[in-house]
């Protein structure tokens, strides 16, 4: 049995360089965790406003450490980025979502599943091979799943980052632009790329019902959606006011804590069925 490391992602530096004692120490704990299935696939349905329906799910990561417990994403994926062992991250969630997707479906109910993308993996050229390899392992098609990448690791390297968007397009992959209105990125180049979907950042949808800035960038962001021919989904549902507020503003889609808070696999199904009969 390997034994494991000390923990010290909590004293974790990112202003030391990465050849540092630290970093090597951290990245080894993570590598260990990926090893040891110590990395968990939770779930977020991201629901229909016209019907109610759930239609999608977004996959988040979350470390089950041994010590420090459930270990939430922004404790480590900034600091895998850096690295770059977010490229084996995203790879993880992927192969995982790939694998619980059949047992996912219902009839006449298909449910897709969203990966989030980093940066890095914009940049692999690699990257899209790597997916169709994990798509054959298990069997599924690219269509059953959306791929979710911000603003930002879009305009890190955008020439780039077009190229493999429109690899990934082409081969069936939904693609998503998440937390849309915190970048910098201008419309005109948006326009090029071949997105499905706009995500409207939970900074705007949280407390749109009491601020009333907040409440016309949504509406605009919706209307600028369904003006570019684009499905809208609005991040950070915590109230039936948001809620009802998105369906008159005619939103495609809401995802939040109102409905459910992201979930392990069984406790997203056992959610779903509670919903179906509410
Ligand atoms: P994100 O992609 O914007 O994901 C949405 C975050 O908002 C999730 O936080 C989710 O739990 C949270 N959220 C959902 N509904 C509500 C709500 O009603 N109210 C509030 N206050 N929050 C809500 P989480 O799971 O902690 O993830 C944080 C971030 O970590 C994600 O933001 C994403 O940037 C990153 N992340 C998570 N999983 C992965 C992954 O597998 N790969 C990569 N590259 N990044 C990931
Ligand atoms: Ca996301
Ligand atoms: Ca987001
Ligand atoms: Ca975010």
């Amino acid at each position: 049995i390997a034994k494991r490391k000390a923990t010290v992602f909590e004293l974790y530096d990112p202003a030391l360089d990465s050849s540092s004692k630290q970093t090597l120490s951290l990245l080894s704990e993570l590598r260990y965790a990926v090893e040891h299935h110590e990395l968990r696939l939770f779930l977020q349905p991201k629901i229909a406003l016209d019907n109610g329906r759930v239609i999608a799910a977004e996959a988040l990561v979350r470390w089950q450490h041994p010590v420090r417990g459930l270990v939430p994403p922004d404790a480590f994926i900034p600091f895998a980025e850096q690295t770059g062992f977010v490229r084996q991250l995203t790879l993880w969630m992927f192969d995982e979502a790939a694998r619980q997707w059949a047992g996912l479906q219902q009839p006449g109910l298909p449910l897709r599943m969203s990966i989030n993308l980093s940066t890095r993996d914009l940049l692999d050229l690699d990257f899209p091979a790597r997916l169709d390899a994990l798509l054959d392992k298990h069997q599924v098609a690219p269509e059953g799943f959306c791929l979710e990448i911000t603003e930002s690791a879009i305009m890190d390297d955008p020439l780039r980052a077009e190229g493999t968007l429109k690899r990934l397009s082409d081969r069936g992959f939904k693609l998503s632009i998440d937390d849309f209105g915190t970048g910098y990125s201008s419309l005109a180049y948006l326009k090029r790329l071949p997105v499905d979907e706009l995500k409207i950042d939970k900074s705007f949808v949280m407390g749109m019902e009491r601020d009333p800035d907040d409440a016309k960038i949504v509406r605009s962001t919706i209307d600028l959606a369904h003006n570019m021919g684009l499905s809208v989904v609005a991040e950070g549902v915590e109230n039936a006011a948001v809620w009802n507020l998105l369906r008159e503003q005619n939103c495609d889609e809401a995802q939040g804590y109102y409905m459910s808070r992201p979930l392990p696999v069984d406790g997203f199904k056992a959610w779903r069925q509670r919903w179906a009969e509410r």
